[in-house]
């Protein structure tokens, strides 16, 4: 089960965003490619998704502690 401090956080990632790293264009998620640019997003989703695992504290993950 999710926390309520695992829900904040991917929110707070989720409404944070992604920027494209070419052109700067604000980047929804859920594209795969920049709609300025036709910049390739695979990389930025995944450093995204790696965020958000990060904040769900995993195995070093500050929030362990509330369990
Ligand atoms: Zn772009």
């Amino acid at each position: 089960m999710a926390t309520d401090e695992q829900v904040q956080r991917v929110l707070e990632v989720y409404y944070d965003g992604l920027s494209c790293t070419e052109c700067g264009a604000s980047v929804r998620i859920g594209e795969y490619e920049c709609a300025h640019c036709a910049m390739d997003f695979e990389v930025l989703l995944r450093e995204w998704a790696g965020r958000l695992v990060d904040g769900l504290g995993g195995e070093e993950g500050g929030v362990r502690e509330n369990m």
